[in-house]
């Protein structure tokens, strides 16, 4: 680990990181192998990052975040130009895919790394080393 690589010290930091698609533990290696697949362990610490499950979470985050973003979208654009339904249909239908796509790897990245923060699953044994290594020993 580089001097300047620390622990994430807050869960918003952890979460900044996944987000990033960084590790957690260092926030330089990369936290994806794949588009969508976590790596086995970071490619810069060695922090194991195969201990997540985040399940559909990423997902129901992405609806939660689309329906606020189009919902009110398409209210406004419905009570300004009242346009007919293929051109919501062109207008929205693209900028859903595009933001769901581009949202799914910094969410499912931010999933792994809170569970990783809080040490879920597979992690615990890694918050008790950083737990360790922060508190004094007397
Ligand atoms: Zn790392």
């Amino acid at each position: 680990m580089s001097g300047a690589a620390q622990p994430a010290t807050s869960k918003f930091a952890a979460m900044l990181r996944g987000a990033r698609g960084r590790c957690p533990n260092c926030g330089e290696g990369k936290l994806f192998g794949s588009f969508l697949k976590v790596a086995e362990t970071c490619n810069h610490c060695g922090e194991e990052l195969n201990h997540h499950r985040a399940d559909d979470l990423p997902a129901y985050l992405i609806v939660v975040i689309l329906g606020h973003i189009l919902v009110p979208g398409v209210v406004w654009v419905e009570v300004v130009y009242s346009p007919s339904y293929w051109v919501h249909a062109a207008i929205w239908l693209p900028v859903t895919l595009v933001v769901a796509v581009g949202l799914l790897q910094p969410c499912k990245g931010a999933v792994v790394a809170t569970e990783w923060y809080l040490g879920l699953h597979g992690f615990f044994p890694s918050k008790q080393r950083r737990l360790a290594a922060i508190t004094p020993s007397n």
